[in-house]
């Protein structure tokens, strides 16, 4: 598998940070709401060449501070531990958004230090988790063993969740917050319909119900705050 898109600049994708974003294809959830749904059929397409990847990032040293890993699912990539040792030897930050759908490679990411942050989305409750990803071959308890995983500390993380009106309400949200109880940070997204999104049903919470859901999740996590509502 190689990476299908690069956003070469970015102010948005990496906090505190300038950076480009490399995506890969194809993704084990397939959420109906998901904004990439393009991108994860595109693994047909004519791949990026990482050689003109590495050449690329060789020429924004000193413009960019870091390389943003997405998708689709970066961790389906089997090589991309030995892909990120590559851009980390030029001096990029890394991060990496993951479904935390494959703790053993966040965890040899972690280890190994070849990540510097890391974004993973929580799509819902535990009770409900599978109204979302639809994909039940993939347990809850490798979910889980992510979000422990980071709860660790050894790394510097964010959990995130798209709030979808048809998916979310009290009831999971204080679930949720159970699930990441003692967690360091967490952004409520605000759900944005485009064109490449699947299920063009569903619908944004507002932002006074997400202000809502905030105040009952602060009770369980020390940093949680909305992102896309301003
Ligand atoms: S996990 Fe992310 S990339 Fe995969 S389908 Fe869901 S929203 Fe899209």
């Amino acid at each position: 598998m190689e990476f299908v898109s690069i956003n070469k600049l970015t102010l948005l994708d990496y906090p505190e940070k300038v950076a480009c974003v490399l995506y890969t294809p194809s993704c084990n959830f397939a959420c109906p709401y998901c904004h990439n749904w393009e991108t994860l059929i595109q693994e047909r397409l004519a791949p990026l060449s990482f050689e003109d990847i590495l050449s690329f990032l060789k020429k924004r040293l000193g413009v960019l501070d870091g390389v943003v890993i997405s998708g689709g699912e970066p961790t389906l990539m089997d090589d991309l531990p030995e892909k990120i040792k590559k851009i980390k030897e030029l001096g990029y930050l890394v991060k990496l958004d993951t479904n935390g759908s494959n703790p053993e490679m966040l965890k040899e990411l972690i280890d190994k230090k070849l990540i510097d942050y890391v974004a993973m989305d929580i799509k819902h409750s535990p009770s409900k988790y599978y109204d979302v990803i639809k994909n039940k071959s993939i347990s809850f308890d490798i979910i889980k063993e992510s979000i422990e995983i980071l709860m660790e500390n050894k790394i510097d993380y964010e959990f995130r969740i798209t709030l979808i009106k048809e998916y979310h309400d009290i009831d999971s949200i204080y679930e949720i917050g159970k699930l990441l109880e003692g967690s360091k940070k967490l952004f409520l997204q605000e759900y944005k319909l485009s064109d490449g999104v699947h299920d063009k049903s569903l619908n944004e919470v507002d932002e006074k119900t997400a202000e809502k859901y905030a105040d009952i999740l602060s009770q369980y996590i020390d940093l949680v705050e909305l992102r896309g509502y301003e």
